[in-house]
């Protein structure tokens, strides 16, 4: 293959994610308030957690909590533990969360942390003890009415467990509803665990009612093999579409004819490592086929792309070799504005972020609202639900799409700022201030 251009990050992704904010803003008849308004965040916790390491040596890691807008209600957002973690990101990330939670239209605002670690290098016990201390550090800052933490990259259930347990004990009451994203047997919902990838899924299906497609004809690349990935590959598969391409941190595998997925993820998790809770296994080592990088699975010639790993992966520098006609985004910020311009100019469809992985947060407000009423419900009832409200927005958005000539992210956009800017118009702005005081 060509030689790859590395993709080069915008240097503030936070001052990226207010560009498409400015950029929807224009087709919607807003207060300029609403938008000045979305461009701070209300609250940001920097805090140091200092860790006992299994050797005895005390390490002290950085973690961040940025609650960015509550008009809509409680701040709802993943934590999530990488070495990459800035504040800078965690801004963008809870500013994404907003609009995610207002284009599915579920009663939160948004929020977002983070914590500076290679959670890879950790025992269990150090994890353990880092979870807990963050919780006690950010323990005011969140709560069942105030801030709502969930997990998101490389953090899982058995974290957010941990999590919880340490808030009750803080309270000196059982709180299930501080979190989300719980382990099953500590107050956490069926399907959740799977609610990122299905939601994607569901906007995939009234694509493909849209565009009659024939799923055995759609080729698919899927970059990252995560949970997102591991479950939306596994749907699709299921269904008929020729899954081409896969890959994980490590890189990633092509095979023209697709892969057999459910035995694919049973490799990969079969071998996984157990240094700590994660796993360790690549794909690159599970199966027969040929090995490709990331940067290489990006520009495949393949009909729908879905980038599942982390923000900034299509940019100014490659967008020209993207080739697929549709990018499902089921990351947060896997394409950054500067490649967004030139996407709608190829005319590839690109479904968005805060709709495409919204299903996560969706299904994360189901189960704060079976933890607040005590009763759990079956997983088809999840299911019927998560995927009503996945097709409703989808198709409001692609007509708001179709009728303002916009592409589907400003769409998106748009459609979350008419509700955010209901909730901020509803406690007044200017005009009416300025009428009532004459
Ligand atoms: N971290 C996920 C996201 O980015 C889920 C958030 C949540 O469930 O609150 O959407």
């Amino acid at each position: 293959m060509a030689s790859i251009k590395q993709p080069q990050p915008p240097d503030s992704i936070f001052a990226d994610a207010i560009k498409r904010l400015d950029n929807a803003a224009k087709h919607v008849d807003l207060d300029h308030e609403v938008v000045e308004r979305l461009k701070h965040p209300k609250a940001v916790i920097q805090v140091s957690i200092p860790v006992r390491m299994d050797d005895g040596s005390l390490k002290v890691f950085s973690g961040y909590r940025v609650r960015h807008d509550n008009s809509r209600g409680p701040t709802k957002g993943g934590i999530r533990y990488h070495p990459d973690v800035s504040l800078d990101e965690v801004k963008a990330l809870a500013l994404w969360m907003t609009c995610k939670c207002a284009v599915v239209g579920v009663p939160f605002g948004g929020a977002k942390g983070g914590i500076v670690v290679n959670p890879k290098e950790l025992s269990p016990m150090e994890l353990e003890r880092l979870s807990r201390g963050f919780i006690g550090l950010i323990a005011d800052f969140i709560g069942p009415d105030k801030d709502i933490p969930a997990p998101d990259v490389y953090t899982n259930a058995m974290i957010m467990g941990w999590m919880m347990n340490e808030y009750s004990k803080i309270r000196r009451e059982h709180c299930p509803a501080v979190i989300t994203g719980k382990p099953l047997s500590l107050g956490g919902s069926l399907g959740r665990e799977g609610a990122t990838g299905r939601g994607a899924y569901y906007c995939i299906k009234e694509l493909e009612k849209r565009r009659d497609w024939k799923p055995e004809q759609v080729r698919v690349a899927v970059q990252g093999f995560g949970n997102a990935g591991q479950s939306i590959a596994a749907l699709l598969h299921r269904d008929g579409y020729r899954i081409v391409a896969i890959s994980d941190s490590r890189g990633g595998v092509y095979r023209s004819d697709g892969f057999d997925v459910p035995s694919l993820i049973k490799i990969k998790n079969e071998t996984r490592y157990l240094k700590a809770v994660y796993c360790e296994c690549s794909v690159c080592e599970a199966v027969k086929a040929e090995i490709i990088t990331n940067e290489q699975l990006l520009e495949l010639d393949v009909d729908l792309l879905i980038p599942a790993a982390l923000e900034n992966q299509i940019t100014a520098q490659n967008v020209s070799q993207i080739k697929a006609r549709v990018i499902v985004e089921v990351a947060n910020g896997p394409v950054t504005s500067e490649a967004d311009a030139i996407l709608s100019q190829q005319e590839t469809l690109v479904v968005p972020d805060i709709l495409a992985n919204a299903g996560g947060v969706t299904v994360s407000y189901f189960e704060w609202v079976q933890n607040r009423q005590g009763y759990y419900w079956s997983v088809e009832k999840v299911h019927e639900r998560l995927h009503k409200i996945m097709s409703r927005e989808f198709n409001t958005i692609f007509k708001i799409m179709q009728q303002k000539q916009i592409d589907m992210r400003t769409a998106a956009y748009a459609h979350a700022m008419t509700r955010l800017g209901s909730a901020v118009a509803a406690h007044g702005t200017q005009s009416f201030f300025s009428n009532h005081n004459r």
